[in-house]
């Protein structure tokens, strides 16, 4: 949790604690694959590479808030209106600057913000949720990796402000102002469910409540947090079936499904900072941040149900910290004997023990707790395609490869087009067949 106090000494809580965890594509450059087409085996030897990692992208992102010594909090507050042209509200965003971003922001893109495309007809509706107020509802079948939802922020708000309340609230009060009078009225009926005793005001009650995390903007290494429409009355769930991203050039927010949604279903993200935690952990940080008991599918369960899926959770949470262990393991098997066209059923039972069952635990626990980690599902799956591409199951190399093709959409990997490559052609992969050969990376 950030905390910042201000000139009186007070402390104040900044909204880092209560936005929803920034899945931001701000600062990851595109990944390049090669300037040939990677759908089809490379035209000198055939071969198409598993993709090999490394499987997630480090950045300012990646829910680590930078140090507060590093944060932009001083000179002059701009708050400017995006685009600089005239802009029906929908397009339209006020944003909080301090000195040198505006510059900075158009160096990075001198197009800023550039055009966008949202699905059209829209693939969701708006609905009365119960006692989760409004939320929203997908009006088409969706596929993974299927854009639901995209849009641009009301406003963007930096995560930690270092000033007084009153001059504070001012600076909020500025940032309303210069919205469309329509966008003002949606910002007005978002709920802010702190109240007047847990918000200094009343406008950074409803943007706690409500904001989503954007990540760093260029020019100031403290995270910033924005409000949407419709993005943010999407409910929460310990067991998401989507995943909201944000595109800096373009200035939206990004929504996609992370399995198949039918039409009708509820779309839900997880507001938690790791949702491969214990069920009281995961009330009590919902509870805290957000002012309610979570009644998800996961957090209903009683009895054995209840234990079984804690269980679970921390199989998910633990085997990120074991990868390591896991690649060493499996690179042993792999330098272990010569190519070999059939495994016997001894080699079979040393593959599971060195890092294969592992990967697959993995694999069935996110499944069956409807919790794909973020940081996990890209190692495992190519553990599980490489292993089966060494025992040449063309079969499971298909499936486990078209997964992650999938996933790679779903979570912006950028490495689609590869896993594409690898579901295409499992028999030309570099992994198969082979044995006796060092890990390649
Ligand atoms: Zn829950």
């Amino acid at each position: 949790m950030q905390r910042v106090r201000d000139k009186a000494g007070e402390c104040i809580e900044s909204f880092g604690e209560n936005l929803k965890p920034p899945h931001s594509s701000t600062t990851l450059a595109p990944v390049v694959t090669g300037s040939a087409d990677p759908t089809a085996p490379d035209a000198a030897g055939g071969i198409v590479r598993v993709p090999p990692g490394p499987y997630f992208k480090d950045g300012p992102a990646q829910g680590r808030l930078p140090g507060l010594e590093d944060v932009n909090f001083g000179g002059k507050i701009e708050i400017a209106v995006f685009p600089r042209t005239p802009a029906p509200p929908h397009l339209s965003t006020s944003i909080w600057l301090y000195d040198g971003m505006a510059a900075s922001l158009l160096a990075l893109h001198p197009d800023f913000p550039a055009d966008f495309s949202a699905p059209s007809p829209p693939r969701y509706e708006i609905v009365d949720a119960g006692s989760a107020g409004r939320g929203m509802v997908a009006s088409v079948d969706l596929a993974t990796g299927d854009t639901i939802a995209r849009e641009r922020p009301l406003a963007l708000f930096p995560v930690a402000i270092a000033m007084d309340m009153n001059d504070a609230r001012r600076v909020y009060e500025a940032v309303v102002a210069s919205m469309h009078i329509e966008n003002q009225r949606v910002l007005r009926a978002l709920k802010n469910w702190k109240g007047a005793d847990r918000a200094p005001f009343y406008l950074k009650g409803v943007v706690d409540t409500n904001a989503i995390g954007v990540g760093a903007l260029p020019g100031n290494k403290g995270l910033y947090g924005g409000l949407a429409r419709d993005i943010c009355r999407v409910n929460h769930s310990c067991s998401p079936n989507a995943r909201h991203s944000f595109d800096l050039r373009t200035n939206s927010f990004v929504l996609r499904a992370v399995r198949p949604i039918r039409k009708g279903e509820e779309v839900y993200i997880s507001y938690l900072h790791n949702p491969a935690t214990l069920r009281k952990d995961r009330q009590e940080e919902l509870l805290r941040r957000y002012g309610f008991v979570c009644s998800c599918k996961y957090c209903s369960l009683t009895g054995q149900e209840s234990f079984d899926s804690d269980s679970n959770r921390a199989i998910i949470y633990i085997r990120w910290d074991d990868r390591e262990l896991d690649e060493a393991l499996f690179a042993q098997w792999l330098a272990e004997g010569a190519p070999k066209t059939r495994p016997t059923a001894f080699e079979e039972l040393a593959l599971k023990l060195n890092g294969f069952r592992m990967a697959e635990l993995a694999w069935t626990t996110m499944l069956r707790e409807g919790c794909i980690s973020d940081n996990l599902w890209e190692p495992v799956l190519a553990r599980l395609v490489k292993a089966h591409s060494v025992l040449k199951d063309e079969k499971k190399v298909r499936y486990y490869a078209t997964k992650a093709a999938e996933l790679a959409v779903a979570f912006e990997a950028g490495s689609e087009r590869e896993w594409e490559a690898v579901a295409k052609n499992p028999t030309k992969t570099d992994w198969w067949g082979k044995r006796n050969r060092a890990l390649a990376t």
